[in-house]
């Protein structure tokens, strides 16, 4: 019998980011910035997404980091307003938000929440075992129809069972 190793549920990059967050000093900012939420999943948090990479604070002075979660989105200039009015709305008004890309964001940020709410949105992400299942019936037999969904940060894929169309979630 081969030992089977064991597939951590976050990866060592999440790991640092979790820890950022929960030993930063302005934990009351990372709180405001929960209301911020995927301009196309408004159900994900850019926090849950694993966008929001650290926020710092020096003075009044307030940096945010985040990482998009593909090079192009377009999403992440609405992101980066959406963060600016959620701080505003806070009092918080001398603000920068920088965009690190790298490391690259992988599906491996998303938080279990995350992927659950995406799956009811019919959007599939690949698991740790590189498997992709149908979000509709739960098939592993799936085959991709287009490298773009309905945004550059998702492939249109069919599933072969129940031959539902549905986004998947790129990994980069
Ligand atoms: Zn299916």
């Amino acid at each position: 019998m081969s030992i089977v190793e064991q597939i951590p549920l976050t990866n060592a990059e999440n790991i640092e980011r979790e820890n950022r967050r929960s030993n930063s000093s302005c934990l009351e900012i990372w709180s405001v910035l929960d209301q911020v939420k995927d301009p196309e999943i408004p159900v994900i948090t850019i926090w849950e997404l694993g966008v929001l990479q650290n926020v710092t604070r020096s003075g009044d002075h307030v940096t945010v980091t985040i990482t998009p979660t593909y090079s192009g989105c377009p999403a992440m200039e609405v992101i980066k307003e959406d963060i600016l009015v959620a701080l505003s709305s806070a009092g918080i008004n001398d603000v920068v938000v920088n965009t690190q890309l790298a490391p690259a964001w992988t599906t491996d940020w998303l938080s279990s929440k995350a992927k659950a709410s995406l799956k009811e949105f019919g959007i599939a992400t690949i698991n740790s075992d590189n498997t992709i299942v149908c979000p509709q019936c739960g098939c592993s037999k799936t085959n991709q129809i287009s490298e773009f969904g309905s945004t550059y940060c998702k492939a249109l894929y069919q599933c072969l069972e129940c031959h539902e169309a549905f986004d998947l979630f790129k990994s980069h």
